[in-house]
């Protein structure tokens, strides 16, 4: 068995994790593949011992055979991790270090169990749907896909921005807001929520269309079919908007349209425990909770 871990960066707090990971690996004879940059802060900040690790730099490309993407941080921290996992094909998992922990959904407490079930074959792997931004497609060169959502968001001055909404080539409308959330199901339970987007099921074919402070009384979130192309024409009163697609951004000139569609590719996330949705939902997000029910 051979896992790769990934982190952005170790805080004081999450370093019993990276021991209690290394303990775990060590006991169960589990291969450690680790990022040069993790390596040497844990060798140069937290004097540990790693000479023996095998260490991979910017893809997974010189680490052949791994069987699982472990990432150690939070939901941030999964989010980055995905184009290692995507450009090799390797099914992911997430420790939780953080504070929500809904796509990294592995309490430290859990990791020896959650392991042992990997090691078993006792899991599911669920594929989760990615967007590609079609256009303009030299934007985000690295990594073109969203887990999450791509956002458009007004950007150098406090008007609003319109946003003129094409499905499928057919007009849908032109909103006069903050922004526009364009959500697959994996991204519903992030920024979309927030601005009052539905929550879908993961298996749901469908991508999440939320605006952000629209000024309009007849707008609402509308969740449409996932096979559509979605192009999105920005005006207003500065001269650029800001795209992101998950934790990444980047300023764009009003005169670009952007292109959007389902990816594709899949990324494939390891569930133990067969732990539903909604049970994720409900301890999680505290949906439903109501002082008034039996606990
Ligand atoms: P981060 O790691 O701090 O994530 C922001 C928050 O979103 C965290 O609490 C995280 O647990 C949660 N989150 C991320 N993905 C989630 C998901 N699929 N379901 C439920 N919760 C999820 O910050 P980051 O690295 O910048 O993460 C980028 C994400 O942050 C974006 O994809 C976007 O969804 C989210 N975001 C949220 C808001 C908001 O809610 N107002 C604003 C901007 C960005």
């Amino acid at each position: 068995m051979r896992i790769a871990i990934y982190g952005t960066e170790i805080r004081e707090e999450y370093l019993p994790v990276y021991q209690k990971t290394f303990e775990l690996f060590r006991k169960y004879e589990i291969e450690l593949v680790l990022s040069e940059e993790i390596r040497s802060e844990l060798h140069q900040r937290f004097q540990m011992e790693t000479t023996e690790i095998t260490c991979f730099r910017k893809d997974l490309e010189s680490c052949p055979n791994i069987d699982l993407l472990l990432s150690i941080g939070g939901d941030g921290t999964f989010l980055s991790a995905v184009p290692l996992a995507l450009d090799m094909d390797i099914p992911m998992a997430g420790v939780n270090c953080g504070r929500l922990g809904f796509l990294a959904d592995i309490s430290p407490e859990n990791l020896e169990e959650a392991l042992l079930q990997f090691m078993q074959g006792d899991y599911t792997l669920e594929q989760r749907v990615l967007l590609e931004l079609i256009h303009p497609t030299n934007l985000f060169p690295e990594f073109n896909y969203a887990v999450n959502e791509l956002t458009v968001h007004k950007l150098d001055n406090s008007s609003m921005i319109t946003i003129a909404t094409q499905i499928n080539g057919e007009f849908l409308a032109n909103y006069w807001a903050d922004g526009l959330i364009i959500a697959t199901p994996t991204g519903s339970t992030a920024y979309s929520l927030s601005v009052g987007g539905p929550i879908v099921t993961p298996e749901l074919e469908g991508l999440i269309i939320t605006p952000i402070a629209s000024h309009h009384l007849t707008v609402r979130p509308v969740v449409v079919p996932d096979d559509v192309e979605i192009e999105l024409s920005i005006g207003g009163r500065g001269n650029q908007f800001l795209v992101s697609i998950d934790h990444r951004s980047a300023p764009l000139d009003f005169s670009q349209t952007i292109r959007v569609r389902k990816a594709a590719k899949t990324v494939s996330i390891v569930k133990f425990n067969n732990l539903s949705f909604y049970a994720t939902l409900r301890n999680k997000l505290m949906w439903g909770a109501d002082r008034r029910n039996p606990a």
